[in-house]
């Protein structure tokens, strides 16, 4: 791959736990979860989002346990599948046990509501038994609610994680993962830094309800990429309305943006300007559509002109920049000839395939 994004930051070294056979923090990549969006007591739906969200290259999969007949559906879905899970629990800290025993690989509660500190001490003790780790995900809309209104949030937010941290670490429990999120960027990029200068506990990062895919991404990208890009966060949750497979595609989209994927396909195309005189957007979306799934990390350039278009598509693995009605190809660097602009979509598919094989 010639076109690749150079990182020039390092991640800071946190605690390294283990979800199953995932490691989150020191120096393992960054990994990305998800969530199950069906009732957890639909064992056939939940089975089945948990394998297009393996397909989607979903790392972790979170499933929510709000009651006593999800940890039995939970218990089910845990023999069915080798997928890492996380149980989710708010309010009700015996459910947590119970997912614990059920075969959880990670517990998430929530400091704002699991109730007293006996309570956190008791699922501490359970995981603390099965060797599974604990995120605390603390939210800027459920926080402790003696925290004072005069405080800015970000400090309100490690606050609540600090306490909780407190009593896990006074049971001598220490696979802690801890996630401060609240619904816009600025304080969860506030929150989070001052949570890194304070401890090496791994970060999981997510801007938490962004929206819809449009705008919810964006502040997902804003918020998880520019702590990713000084060196913060071990795993990352993109969280949009609708099906999770969207937040696996755009979480891996940012971990790609920021240098810290190397594997599946980037397609790199121009805006289109008055000099065009190729339909690059029809090109492009059509490679898109049909691009082949890949470990490996290619570079495809779809270029207008010649303005941009040679350099754009020499530095590609393979590329292709528009003349009139024509595309000259590039492959690694050189040129490689010239095509119709009927031809494009099929001679760049046959061209990628034969790089992955
Ligand atoms: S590559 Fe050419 S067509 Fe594309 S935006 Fe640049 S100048 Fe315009």
């Amino acid at each position: 791959m010639l076109n690749s994004g150079q990182k020039n930051y390092r991640k800071r070294k946190t605690r390294r736990i283990t979800v199953r056979d995932v490691p989150i923090g020191d120096c393992s990549p960054v990994t990305v979860q998800s969530m199950l969006s069906v009732p957890t007591t639909d064992i056939d739906a939940a089975l089945k989002q948990i394998r297009e969200l393996q397909t989607a290259g979903c790392d972790i999969i979170r499933i929510a346990i709000p009651d006593s007949d999800s940890v039995e559906a939970f218990r089910r879905i845990r023999a069915e599948t080798d997928s890492p899970l996380v149980a989710d629990i708010h309010f009700d800290h015996r459910l947590a046990i119970e997912a614990a025993n059920a075969g959880a690989d990670k517990l998430r509660i929530n400091p704002g509501n699991i109730g007293s500190v006996g309570k956190v001490k008791e699922v501490a003790a359970a995981a603390k038994d099965l060797n599974i780790p604990i995120r605390i995900g603390v939210n800027a809309g459920s926080l402790p609610k003696d925290l004072s209104d005069n405080e800015p949030m970000a400090e309100k937010m490690l606050e609540a994680a600090s306490r909780e941290i407190d009593v896990l670490l006074e049971t001598g429990f220490e696979d802690i993962v801890v996630s401060l999120k609240a619904h816009h960027p600025v304080p969860t990029v506030e929150a989070n830094r001052l949570f890194s200068e304070r401890y090496g506990f791994p970060l999981h990062l997510g801007v938490t309800e962004a929206g819809l895919p449009g705008e919810g991404g964006i502040r997902s990208a804003v918020g998880i990429g520019t702590l990713l890009m000084e060196g913060i966060g071990d795993t990352i949750r993109v969280s949009l309305t609708g099906n999770p497979v969207r937040e696996v595609v755009v979480g891996r989209q940012i971990l790609r943006a920021c240098g810290l994927l190397e594997s599946g396909i980037e397609l790199v195309s121009c805006p289109t300007c008055g000099r065009c005189k190729v339909d690059v957007e029809k090109i492009a979306s059509e490679v898109l559509e049909r691009l082949p799934k890949t470990d490996k990390h290619l570079v495809v350039a779809i270029m207008g002109c010649e303005v941009n278009g040679p350099g754009e598509a020499k530095m590609a693995d393979i590329g292709i920049a528009g003349g009139d009605g024509f595309f000259l190809i590039f492959k690694k660097g050189e040129p490689f000839g010239k095509i119709a602009e009927a031809e494009a979509v099929e001679r760049l598919l046959k061209e990628i395939e034969g790089l992955i094989l």
